[in-house]
């Protein structure tokens, strides 16, 4: 039996959450089929997918979750599939749930693995439990939780491309994007980005952040925050790393003024070094942390702003 996967895409080049999903996907076994909407992906053979469908509708130009959750529906009744799969990004979580409660299916969220007999393994309480679970279901709905699943490629053929026009009702289209806001910090995207400079309740004031955006911009970097900051209407909640903000994966995860609740560290702990900026030596930031420096941000931040700018005059 086939395993559908959504995958997500920006103008045809596919989402890396998605590839990671689609690693996840093939431990199910099966022929690998996956859903894009609106335009073809590329390079999706290499991933596994056997056949790409792609759903075309002009009125498909916008997000809208439900008329997504009608898209995969349909192919679920033209497939048959043993699975359908998807990132867990807010889209792929919001989608995967329309499909649930259209179809009356159980949806499992944040899986890092898949055993025979509906068996998953799922992240849970800001990764810190994993959780064996059995779906009883005919046909598992499931996400992958980010950053947990490596996107490893095989020898695969192109994947052969199906174009359908999906049935939409009007109340497929109730709810939609109608419109794109930039965000202050639109630049290099907090989820992907490969430095962050993150700050917390230490920084003291959104203009505290003033020091965090100049490092950042040296070191081509995104600008986080905990959620006192975002609580406190310093940073917009687009900029909240953790259980209930962005996870990050990026190479060097800078933490100034953050004391290191386990809900914050659910979103960086997928960081590959955190260097932690606290004048608290006994902060419990500094169990996670690879690297650490002692002392008030407001001094330590400049110092490494001025010697980067000395190291690149
Ligand atoms: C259901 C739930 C979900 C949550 N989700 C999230 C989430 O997604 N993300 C998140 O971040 N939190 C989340 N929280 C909140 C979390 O529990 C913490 O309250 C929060 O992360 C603490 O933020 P903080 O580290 O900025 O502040 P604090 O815990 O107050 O820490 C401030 C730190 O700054 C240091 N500091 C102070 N002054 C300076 C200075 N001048 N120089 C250097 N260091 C200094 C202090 O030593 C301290 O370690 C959640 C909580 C709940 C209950």
């Amino acid at each position: 039996m086939t395993v559908l996967v959504l995958v997500e895409h920006d103008g045809g080049s596919p989402d890396e959450l998605s590839l990671q999903a689609l690693a996840l996907a093939r431990d199910l076994g099966g022929p690998m089929h996956a859903l894009s909407v609106g335009e073809a992906v590329t390079g999706l053979g290499a991933y596994g997918v056997e056949t790409l469908h792609v759903a075309e509708d002009d009125r498909l130009s916008a997000y809208a979750p439900a008329a997504w959750a009608a898209c995969l529906e349909q192919l679920v009744d033209r497939l048959q599939p043993s699975a359908v799969v998807a990132a867990g990004t807010n889209r792929g979580n919001e989608v995967l749930g329309h499909l649930g409660a259209r179809r009356d299916l159980p949806f499992a969220a944040n899986v890092i693995g898949v055993g025979g007999d509906g068996s998953v393994t799922r992240v849970r309480w800001g990764g810190s439990l994993l959780e064996e679970a059995r779906i009883n279901a005919d046909v598992p709905v499931l996400t992958v939780a980010p950053h947990m699943v490596e996107a490893t490629t095989l020898n695969g053929a192109e994947a052969a491309v199906d174009r359908f026009e999906p049935e939409l009702s009007d109340a497929d289209l109730v709810v939609r994007v109608v419109e794109h806001a930039e965000t202050p910090s639109a630049g290099v995207s907090l989820a992907e980005a490969k430095v962050v400079v993150s700050g917390g309740r230490g920084v003291g004031s959104a203009d505290g952040f003033g020091i965090l955006e100049e490092l950042a911009g040296l070191l081509n970097a995104a600008v986080g925050c905990s959620r006192v900051v975002t609580m406190a209407g310093w940073r917009p909640h687009t900029d909240q790393v953790g259980q209930t903000g962005t996870k990050v994966a990026p190479d060097l995860y800078i933490a100034c003024g953050i004391s290191g609740a386990t809900q914050h560290i659910a979103g960086c702990k997928g960081a590959k070094k955190i260097l932690a900026i606290n004048s608290d030596a006994e902060a419990p930031i500094l169990a996670s942390a690879d690297y650490a420096v002692i002392g008030d941000l407001t001094e330590i931040i400049p110092a490494i702003t001025e010697e980067l700018r000395k190291a690149r005059a």
